[in-house]
């Protein structure tokens, strides 16, 4: 045991070191702007939680009386002890929402990229990943045993050649004729069925903030034949007429075969879907692992996130996003650079050096301002920034306190005079 714990503390040292030490950070109060983190009262530009929901009486209110109705606890996984009304209301909602045939939810968002890459690909097929797509997807790649090509980030003509390679490797390769069997935990393909080439994006980049450029993608992965999942984490809700992502956005909704998302960032609860045709929700039920082997979402989150879903779809919901794009243009009009066509609420400040990036949070949070420093693994090594993420229920106040903030800063942000 003390072996143990001393390799331990030694990984720990190295780990501090590099900069790189994470510690959690108690927070005894809601999510909100306004955080209690140790006695100290912090504004915040952390959060997900772009449209204020996560502490908003009506999404509160209706995971109370989810409670009061189903309990506290989902008792086992769907499969096993009947699958709760909540849940299936929670999706008939998200499939009307997304415009969709059927839709079907996960307890994450991490739970959700894990079982249903892992469910659609197998080891002779191939996964091409954006550069900056976040761990979720890069570990359901690795998990899935599929062969794995990463492109560069937004880049076109790399995913273009890397597409080219994955249809002359697919073309190669004989369709298996052996029977199915298992081998360890992994189904071998029916006999005939040919291998196949999945592109996975994100819509909105998690630490970047900027948008992939779907309309081309979709245009390549159709030239190709690929099959094409785009993670919508960081864009439903806030983007397209009905808020359900970059793709409505930009036309491409009906292009795209597996849409995913999450429902612990706009939509304020928590969890992980997927939307689609009906026969891929189908198959995801009898595949997806993560969905199969483990406890239902407690009734609450799946109550909330339907809560949260309508009250985007509401006149109410419209106003927000309207005060969220506002906040967002506010700040963005005092940055000298940044100019991109589509807007964001994640605001990243590069920084690079690991040590100066928790240097300069550290001096954010002596003005009572919180700014989380994003470092390696989240991002490359020598990519550290300040991540800001502004949300629906900031004032424009609270903008102008960030600014002077960050003025105070010598890492080369340069307001632009208003
Ligand atoms: C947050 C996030 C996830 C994971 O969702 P969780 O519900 O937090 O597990 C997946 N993809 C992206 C792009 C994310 O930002």
């Amino acid at each position: 045991m003390r072996s143990f714990d001393a390799e331990l503390w030694q990984r720990l040292d190295a780990i501090c070191g590099q900069g790189l030490l994470r510690e959690l950070r108690r927070v005894d109060s809601p999510q909100g702007t306004r955080l209690r983190v140790g006695g100290q009262p912090l504004l915040t530009f952390a959060s997900n939680d772009y449209l204020g929901l996560a502490n908003d009486p009506v999404i509160r209110e209706a995971a109370i009386k989810a409670v009061e109705k189903f309990g506290a606890g989902a008792g086992a996984a769907r499969l096993i002890c009947g699958s709760l009304a909540p849940h299936h209301e929670l999706e008939e909602a998200l499939a009307r929402f997304k415009g969709v045939e059927a839709a079907l939810s996960f307890s994450s968002g991490y739970a959700t990229a894990v079982g249903t890459i892992g469910a659609l690909l197998a080891k002779d097929d191939i996964i091409i990943l954006d550069k900056l797509v976040h761990a979720c997807i890069v570990d359901a790649a690795r998990l899935s045993g599929a062969k794995i090509r990463v492109f560069a980030h937004n880049d076109l003509d790399d995913l273009e050649s890397k597409l080219k390679w994955a249809n002359g490797r697919v073309a190669l390769h004989e369709p298996q004729t052996s029977t199915p069997t298992i081998s360890g935990t992994r189904v071998t393909r029916p006999s005939g069925q040919k291998n196949n080439v999945l592109v996975v994006t994100e819509s909105i980049f998690s630490m970047d903030g900027d948008a992939a450029p779907l309309r081309e993608i979709v245009g390549l992965k159709e030239k190709y034949g690929a099959w094409l999942m785009v993670d919508e984490a960081h864009a439903t809700g806030l983007y397209g007429k009905h808020r359900r992502g970059l793709a409505e956005e930009l036309g491409v909704s009906d292009n795209i075969e597996i849409q995913m998302g999450t429902l612990g960032k706009a939509l304020g609860a928590s969890g992980g879907y997927i939307s689609g045709s009906r026969p891929l929700i189908d198959f995801l039920v009898n595949r997806a692992r993560s969905f199969i082997f483990s406890t239902a979402p407690v009734p609450a989150a799946a109550a909330a996130a339907r809560a949260a879903i309508e009250f985007v779809e509401s006149a109410q919901g419209e106003l927000r996003r309207q005060s969220l794009w506002a906040r967002v243009s506010e700040f963005q009009s005092h940055l000298t650079s940044r100019q991109s066509p589509i807007l964001s609420a994640i605001i990243p400040f590069i920084v690079g050096d690991e040590a100066r990036a928790v240097e300069a949070a550290a001096r954010l949070r002596d003005r009572n301002i919180f700014v989380p420093a994003v470092r390696y693994p989240t991002v490359a090594r020598g990519q550290a920034r300040l991540r800001v993420s502004i949300t629906a229920a900031h004032t424009p106040e609270d903008i102008t306190g960030l600014m002077r903030a960050l003025e105070t800063l010598d890492f080369g942000f340069k307001p632009s005079t208003p």
